[in-house]
């Protein structure tokens, strides 16, 4: 008799948004935890506790400059 597997794993990924280009280079968007007010700079780290891996700004530009999209952080804040 074979044991199933009750937990199912999730095989989503991050949800990345396309940027316009034009927006990009002629406005001062804020898009990576560098420029988050919750950012700790010295380890960072998230310090409401998300995964701020995804939303540094070297990550950021990686994905923008492969496709065009970016990971935006809904908690994202600013002085
Ligand atoms: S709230 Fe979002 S953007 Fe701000 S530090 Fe945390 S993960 Fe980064």
């Amino acid at each position: 008799m074979s044991k199933k597997n009750t937990f199912r794993s999730s095989k989503r990924g991050v949800i990345r948004d396309p940027i316009n280009p034009g927006m990009f280079n002629n406005m001062d968007i804020m898009f990576c935890c560098e420029q988050c007010s919750h950012f700790d700079p010295s380890n960072e780290l998230c310090t409401i506790g998300y995964d701020a891996s995804k939303h540094l700004r070297r990550v950021q530009m990686h994905f923008y400059k492969l496709s065009g999209r970016m990971a935006a952080c809904r908690f994202q804040e600013i002085d």
